[in-house]
């Protein structure tokens, strides 16, 4: 997932056309499907299944075959999907330029509607059949049994599923529930128009989103980060009427939902599906504010160590000390398997068939998506995107997504296809924790001062952004919600006020504040995209260090205990809830402990920056 990473897309190498790109260093999407005639026929393929499953409507209470039937033809369309999906989806990405790969995705989208549509019968008919019945049913064939999970999870829902008619009219409204993202995405996006402009060093620069990010993770010159950080709120502050309105239809809509289904909060609607407890998310927020202290601490330091008269959020990026490195792509993937050793020598092995299998797509080229994620194409292997730029931050963005992609090997070859796919609340802890794994490899090897700083301040930058500013973010969703919920108006500067005072909870006088950063909200993909996502970065961060600890100390049978335990939870997919298989790998999110560890640790890691920083 694309986060907030301080010093990324800085030294890029120069950019390259796709073609001159040498092939072993690009994603082999014919692995998916030779040509767009092959994906064609697939695709005749699913809209055809797609029909029969609708055909279908009608037919459950014909007993445990019509079931088993319904349940199969449903898990061909599913699979088909990934395919169909991804196949346009990557080929799209690697140039968004192309109007045909584009116009081939929204076909697929729009197929995806109809396929929402016509199974929208299923869940409210199967729920007309009593409970009991169809646990009679699963104890008399293994095959139905293999659904147990999901059909006792449906029931459990089933408060929350409107009748045929109720059901159909939400689907219908799929179609433009994506519009506040469509129209983020073209505002901020395809249509923003970014400032040229002349740094007070006399630098000239046109400030994209990953320039300006450079300019704050690389540019040694106060005056020309306050400047860049001027001129790129500018852009939002232009159009902030605009993002609020589109950000208040996000919220309407959620609100809609929530209501339509019967939740007393979109939060509770959020969470509902992964039977995750709100309180979970309230703890999490009590918890690192009150836990701000080390955050405050960290801030204090670097202004000190940058010898800053004032500091402020442009200053919050720039490196410790001076470190230009390069950590060329096949360096890091020779390294990579060796940072997982504790895993086991199957998963380095499997670890290397990825790395090798020709699924990644590694450098930028014109027209490229932006950032890097990995996605999980059922039937291949997992495919990644990344925008690998020799750096550190480059390095570990590999680390990471390579987490996410052995996820999916494992789960999509452990599991039936109803529970392959694993969900967001657990996606981010084998990424996390391969992260930390890699830190630590590195840590081992360095024997260069500066890199051990550096390396520090990269933990500890990892924590501030994906543990302190994710907290941050949801508890901004969270009260942004409350509003509509509470019938308040939404504007821009009521948003921009809920922003700015969650800045100085968190910061307190650690940082000097500016007005422009009333704004920076806007510009948050995941608020549009994705709401109540980023606390799980989060959940996520605080169960992998709490892993981390248990992989990684303590005797030696303990510790083979917990590699097992977490190999098991990597292997589960989504066969149970998060909550429950988070606790069988031993962590438990409903105590206030596991979030307080986060914060020690990042207590200990600054002062081990003090120390290193003092004898550096
Ligand atoms: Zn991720």
């Amino acid at each position: 997932m694309d986060l907030l990473k301080p010093a990324e897309a800085s030294a890029a190498p120069s950019l390259r056309e796709r073609g001159q790109i040498d092939d072993r260093f690009k994603w082999d999407l014919t692995k998916i499907y030779p040509d767009w005639n092959a994906w064609q026929t697939a695709y005749a393929e699913l809209d055809r299944k797609i029909d029969e499953f609708a055909a279908l409507r009608g037919s459950l209470d014909g007993g445990s075959k019509a079931l088993l039937g319904a349940l199969a033809l449903r898990d061909q369309i599913g699979q088909l999907e990934y395919k169909v999906w991804y196949f346009a989806s990557l080929c799209y990405d690697q140039d968004q330029r192309d109007n045909q790969a584009n116009a081939k995705r929204q076909q697929v989208q729009i197929l995806f509607a109809k396929a929402a549509q016509a199974s929208a019968w299923f869940d409210p008919e199967l729920l007309m059949i009593p409970l009991e019945d169809v646990r009679a049913w699963m104890d008399n064939s293994r095959e139905l049994a293999v659904y147990r999970f999901a059909i006792e999870d449906l029931y459990r829902q089933q408060e929350h599923v409107l009748d045929d008619k109720g059901e159909r009219l939400l689907s219908l409204s799929s179609r433009f529930s994506s519009a506040p993202n469509d129209a983020y995405a073209a505002l901020s996006t395809a249509d923003v128009k970014h400032p040229t402009v002349v740094l007070p060093s006399g630098v000239e620069s046109t400030l994209t989103y990953g320039q300006y990010r450079a300019i704050l993770a690389t540019n040694p010159n106060q005056a020309d980060r306050a400047a860049a950080f001027h001129e790129f709120h500018k852009v939002y502050e232009a159009t902030v009427n605009t993002y609020a309105a589109l950000y208040n239809g996000v919220l309407q809509r959620d609100w809609f939902h929530a209501q339509a289904r019967g939740y007393r909060s979109t939060l509770e609607a959020a969470l509902h599906g992964n039977n995750i407890p709100t309180a979970v998310v309230e703890n999490l927020i009590a918890q690192a504010k009150a836990g701000t202290d080390p955050l405050r601490r960290y801030h204090r330091l670097r202004k000190r160590i940058l010898g800053l008269e004032t500091y402020h959020s442009y200053d919050t990026a720039i490196p410790l000390v001076e470190f230009d490195r390069k950590y060329p792509y096949d360096d890091v993937v020779a390294g990579l398997p060796a940072s997982v050793a504790s895993l086991g020598s199957d998963y380095q092995r499997e670890m290397r068939d990825v790395l090798n299998g020709n699924v990644i797509d590694v450098y930028e080229n014109p027209g490229k998506r932006s950032g890097a994620y990995s996605a999980p194409v059922y039937g291949c292997q997992p495919f990644m995107l990344l925008n690998y730029n020799d750096t550190l931050d480059a390095a570990f963005t590999l680390a990471h997504e390579m987490g996410h992609s052995m996820h999916t090997v494992l789960s999509h070859r452990s599991q039936p296809f109803v529970y392959a796919g694993y969900t967001i609340f657990v996606a981010e802890v084998p990424s996390t924790l391969s992260e930390a794994l890699f830190l630590e490899y590195m840590l081992a090897r360095s024997n260069d001062e500066h890199e051990r700083i550096v390396l520090l301040q990269h933990a500890i930058d990892g924590i501030v952004t994906t543990f302190y500013t994710q907290v941050m973010f949801a508890d901004y969703e969270l009260q942004a919600h409350r509003l509509v919920e509470e019938g308040k108006p939404v504007t821009a500067d009521v948003l921009g006020d809920i922003y700015f005072a969650l800045l100085q909870a968190y910061h307190g006088d650690a940082i000097d504040y500016d007005e422009q950063s009333h704004v920076t909200w806007a510009r948050i993909p995941h608020f549009y995209s994705t709401p109540y996502y980023v606390y799980q970065y989060a959940t996520c961060f605080a169960s992998s260090a709490q892993l981390m600890k248990q992989l990684t100390s303590g005797a030696e049978a303990d510790r083979d205990e917990a590699i097992a335990r977490y190999l098991n939870l990597l292997k589960a997919g989504g066969s149970d809830h998060p909550m429950t298989l988070l606790k069988q790998a031993g962590v438990d999110l409903s105590q206030p402990e596991t979030v307080q560890a986060v914060v020690e640790q990042l207590d200990v890691l600054v002062t081990q920056l003090e120390h290193a920083v003092a004898e550096g």
